[in-house]
């Protein structure tokens, strides 16, 4: 008999881990708390070999290259107007890189005829048995699984009803962003032209793959926010008034956030997870080690789903051995990558006037940056198992 999981989210961490167990003959069912599929969200990034050689063994990685927008280069105005500091294409867009919209639909559609999608559903309890763990959905009738995986994001409901209160687990890293869509009024090409001021950037960019479209993509540091995360109108208030003062194409930029139908608003956090599993149940992705934001999530999701569903398969049964196995094999790999969110905020964003001039000064210097690159692709590599007789078995 196979064995039958459910995996909380549908973004990115759980469609390649629906992808893997399917293949490996795992029966699959993945609830999602949105209507579909959700798009939006900025462009996402995979650099080193660790990433490009597990989206390989995927079978995704041509048609991700297909996909791919040739990289973001951002260009960072003084509150002068006057341009201080410019990154090229490769910088913030690594190996390949996708609009994150994309990325899960191609997920998806690779995982979709091989396992159960439920859209518009929520776990509300679980409760181990002796043989597999009972849950209760929000709309759905209550079923039975063998194990359950968290890959429902920073904010993680299994993480909230398996391993308790989000405030345990989840650091505010003193800054927030945001990101919408708008018609790209500018005409700008690809990349990003953005105005930094002490502690905010607001900055805009056009739609790769249709030029008529721009994404705006606003940072602002502040000190924990208590909000509604589903009421977008109440987030659009908050970045309303932290970037009312400021000029430029801000107050334009501020009507069209007022009309964006979409809205990702998110503050720049990671979380930590003592033990990524709790008898049946696991976390992936962001909901085990997540960092918004600068801190590779998207490759380390897409990694952890490789290996979580790799040890699965190669332990027959034995859910307790594959997650430690999982976990003991990521974890120091998953914290390399969160500790590049940690400095997100700070460097996109100084907080002080002379915090701005000296990282653009540092910046803008060739030789700096091609060592920061150089030190992305050393942090985010480490040894990958080979699951390939698993599929074969
Ligand atoms: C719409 C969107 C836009 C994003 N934009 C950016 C961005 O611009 N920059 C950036 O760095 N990162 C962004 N992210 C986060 C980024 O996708 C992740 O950091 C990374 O890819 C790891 O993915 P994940 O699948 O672990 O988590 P996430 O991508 O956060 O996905 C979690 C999924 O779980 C779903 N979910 C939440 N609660 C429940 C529930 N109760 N039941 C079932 N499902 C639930 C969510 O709707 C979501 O689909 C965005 C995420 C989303 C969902």
């Amino acid at each position: 008999m196979s064995t039958k999981v459910l995996i909380s989210g549908a973004s990115i961490a759980g469609p390649a881990l629906a992808h893997w167990l399917s293949r490996y003959g795992f029966e699959v069912t993945v609830v999602e708390l949105a209507p579909a599929l959700r798009g939006g969200g900025q462009n996402v990034d995979f650099r080193g070999r660790t990433h490009l050689t597990v989206l390989e063994r995927m079978g995704v990685l041509d048609e991700l290259r297909a996909l791919g927008t040739g990289g973001s280069p951002m260009t960072f105005l003084g509150p002068d107007g006057s341009r201080c500091l410019h990154l090229p294409a490769e910088f913030a867009g690594g190996e390949v890189e996708v609009p994150r919209g994309e990325l899960a639909q191609l997920l998806f559609r690779h995982s979709a005829a091989r396992a159960e999608y439920v859209f518009g559903d929520s776990i509300t309890a679980l409760e181990e048995t002796p043989g597999g763990v009972r849950v209760a959905f929000r709309r759905g009738a209550s079923r039975e699984f063998d194990l359950v995986i968290g890959a429902d994001g920073l904010h993680s409901n299994v993480r909230r009803l398996a391993f308790g209160p989000e405030e345990r687990y989840v650091r505010h890293l003193g800054y927030y962003a945001a990101t919408w869509q708008l018609p790209n009024y500018l005409g700008l090409p690809p990349g990003s032209v953005g105005l930094n001021v002490p502690g905010r950037l607001a900055s805009v960019g056009a739609d790769h793959r249709d030029p008529t479209r721009a994404g705006a993509f606003f940072l602002f540091a502040s000190p924990e926010l208590h909000y509604d995360r589903h009421d977008s109108a109440q987030q659009k208030e908050l970045i309303r008034s932290s970037f009312a003062d400021l000029g430029w194409e801000v107050p334009r930029l501020m009507e069209s956030l007022r009309e964006a139908p979409e809205l990702y608003f998110d503050s720049i956090s990671r979380a930590d997870v003592p033990s990524w599993s709790a008898g049946r149940i696991a976390l992936l992705g962001d909901a085990a080690c997540g960092a918004t934001i600068g801190g590779m999530g998207t490759g380390t999701a897409v990694v952890a789903a490789y290996v979580l569903a790799g040890e699965l398969a190669r332990a027959r049964g034995d859910h307790r051995s594959a997650f430690a196995r999982y976990e003991h094999l990521l974890r120091g790999y998953a914290q390399g990558c969160q500790k590049g969110g940690d400095r997100t905020g700070p460097f996109l964003a100084p907080r002080t006037a002379i915090g701005l001039r000296t990282r653009s000064a540092l910046l803008n210097r060739r030789w700096i940056l091609d060592r920061m690159l150089e030190l992305g692709k050393q942090v985010s590599s480490v040894e990958l198992p080979d699951y390939s007789d698993e599929l074969a078995a």
